[in-house]
């Protein structure tokens, strides 16, 4: 069996893998797709200590460093179900294979729950964007819409009002679902404009990037477009943890629960990264989380008894 076996190969699964390497003990990374969302994103501005780079590019050099140690990848590979037979945990992969672990770490991370309407892929990193942390200083000075009006989307409209010329907020819905205090925050901003009970139908482009949006008023049935640099699809970020359900502590939107060390309902379990409780969801995080419980999977296997 491995010692440490890691689900998921994004930034927080690789650097599990680095510190559980580093400690001599046998270790291994079986990931759907190596990179995960790094591998979806241009420019990468906020890792700190790298100015600039873009994903392939990052992803490529935590393949590197992952491989510099005695690291059994398993790419292309996805798991199914997790249990535990008293000693070793059971990770039943989708090809029918089984690993076996004294530790797990779970970094299988998140992804953005999209709108699905035309447009939307096709400018996806030329326009349309889904985390303003990582894209807001993009559209500096110029013009974005925001689509949702839960706490996501309205925290991402006031953080986008500082930094762009105007928002506008789009919400499905007749009303905001965000917190009270949030709504009184948007509404005190003199670039921001709400439209509710609005659908969004289409992402329009000039052929190389976003130049509005088009979106159907509910109440009256009419269709209107709005002219626009960029847009902020906030409807959800979904955590990749439905193969767990059942198996560990979710929490009601999902997220895989770990306390301060990384730990999970099921022992010798560890998370890290997009698909725990850790709030706020990026890379630097992401990699610290991973660290954080290889070493506590690590802590756990010096005090389980030599088998
Ligand atoms: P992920 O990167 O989601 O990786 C999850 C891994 O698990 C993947 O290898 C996946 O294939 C695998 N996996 C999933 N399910 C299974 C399964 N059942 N079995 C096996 N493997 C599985 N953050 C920043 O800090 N700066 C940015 O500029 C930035 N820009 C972004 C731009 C875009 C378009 C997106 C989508 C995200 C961006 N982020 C950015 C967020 C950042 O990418 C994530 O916070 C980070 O990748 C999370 O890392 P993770 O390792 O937890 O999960």
């Amino acid at each position: 069996p491995f010692d440490v076996l890691i689900v998921g190969g994004g930034p927080a699964g690789a650097a599990a893998a680095v510190y559980a390497a580093r400690k001599g003990i046998r270790t291994g990374i079986a990931a759907e797709r190596f990179g995960g969302q790094v591998l979806d994103t241009m420019g990468i501005e906020n890792f700190i200590s790298v100015t600039e780079t873009e994903g392939p590019k990052m992803v490529q050099q935590l393949e590197q460093h992952v491989r510099h140690y005695d690291v059994d990848v398993m790419n292309l590979q996805r798991a199914d179900k997790l249990s535990h037979d008293g000693e070793l945990v059971h990770v039943q992969l989708a090809s029918g294979a089984t690993l076996k672990a004294r530790t797990v770490i779970l970094s299988t991370g998140a992804r953005w729950r999209q709108m699905n309407v035309p447009g939307e892929n096709e400018y996806r990193n030329k326009g349309v964007a889904y985390c303003p942390h990582c894209d807001g200083p993009l559209f500096k000075g110029k013009r974005v819409s925001v689509i949702g009006g839960g706490n996501s989307g309205v925290e991402a409209a006031i953080d986008l009002a500082g930094i762009v010329n105007h928002v506008t907020l789009i919400e499905y819905d007749s009303q905001l679902r965000a917190d009270a205090v949030l709504q009184r925050k948007l509404h005190s901003l003199p670039n921001v404009s709400v439209i509710t009970s609005a659908q969004t139908t289409e992402v329009t482009g000039d052929g190389s990037k976003v130049n509005g949006l088009v979106y159907k008023d509910r109440v009256s049935g009419e269709t209107r477009t709005i002219a626009l640099d960029g847009i902020f699809v906030q409807i959800g970020l979904l955590p990749n943890s439905e193969w767990l359900k059942g198996s560990l502590e979710l929490s009601p939107r999902g997220e895989i629960i770990v306390d301060a060390k990384g730990a999970t309902s099921m022992p010798g379990v560890f998370a890290a990264g997009d698909v725990t409780t850790v709030p706020y969801k990026q890379i630097i995080i992401a990699m610290g989380e991973g660290a954080k419980a290889a070493l506590s999977a690590f802590d756990h296997l010096i005090r389980q008894q030599a088998p």
